[in-house]
């Protein structure tokens, strides 16, 4: 269970900070494409997805993609930001995670992952021993019925993650 509860939640990419991230010790993050940076059908890194991209930068945080998604798309996406990319990754195995671990020449306590799947990009960041694991909305939904499951099955544990929040915010009163 508590491989399911991501350890912080955000509406957007945009809200996490590098701040946030130093915070916690980062100096690494993998990050999902699909709904995470952008929706399924854009093919390359919007302006946004730049700027934040070069502000995690400017902090010395490197950053790098793995995606479930297959190559053509992940590679396009990743060359339009300058980062590399893990392609077909098989999130929630740990194998694309390991890989751009290593990539990043860190190891899994100095890095966080972020998605907008809890039984991809979540389990995979807790199997791999990742530091933090930070869940995002997704951008835009595919609304088929796999993929509405999966959201419902979501859910139980966000209560969960809401719970644990509540108490968080009322130790620091
Ligand atoms: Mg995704």
């Amino acid at each position: 269970m508590a491989l399911l509860i991501p350890d912080y939640c955000f509406d957007t990419i945009y809200d996490i900070t590098p701040e946030l991230l130093r915070g916690n010790g980062i100096e690494a993050v993998i990050l999902d494409i699909d709904n995470t940076m952008v929706p399924y059908e854009t093919a390359e890194a919007t302006v946004e997805n730049l700027r934040w991209l070069e502000n995690l930068k400017k902090v010395g945080i490197k950053a790098a993609f793995v995606s479930n998604n297959h190559r053509e798309r992940v590679e396009k996406y990743a060359e339009s930001t300058g980062l590399s990319a893990y392609p077909d990754s098989g999130k929630p195995l740990r194998k694309g995670i390991t890989a751009a671990i290593s990539g990043m020449e860190t190891t899994p306590d100095k890095a966080a992952i972020i998605g907008d799947q809890i039984f991809t990009d979540v389990l995979a960041g807790n199997i791999a021993g990742i530091r933090i694991t930070i869940l995002v909305k997704p951008i835009k939904d595919k609304r088929d019925p796999l993929c509405r499951f999966k959201r419902l099955l979501e859910k139980p544990l966000l209560a969960v993650y809401r719970k644990r929040e509540k108490r968080r915010e009322k130790r620091k009163g």
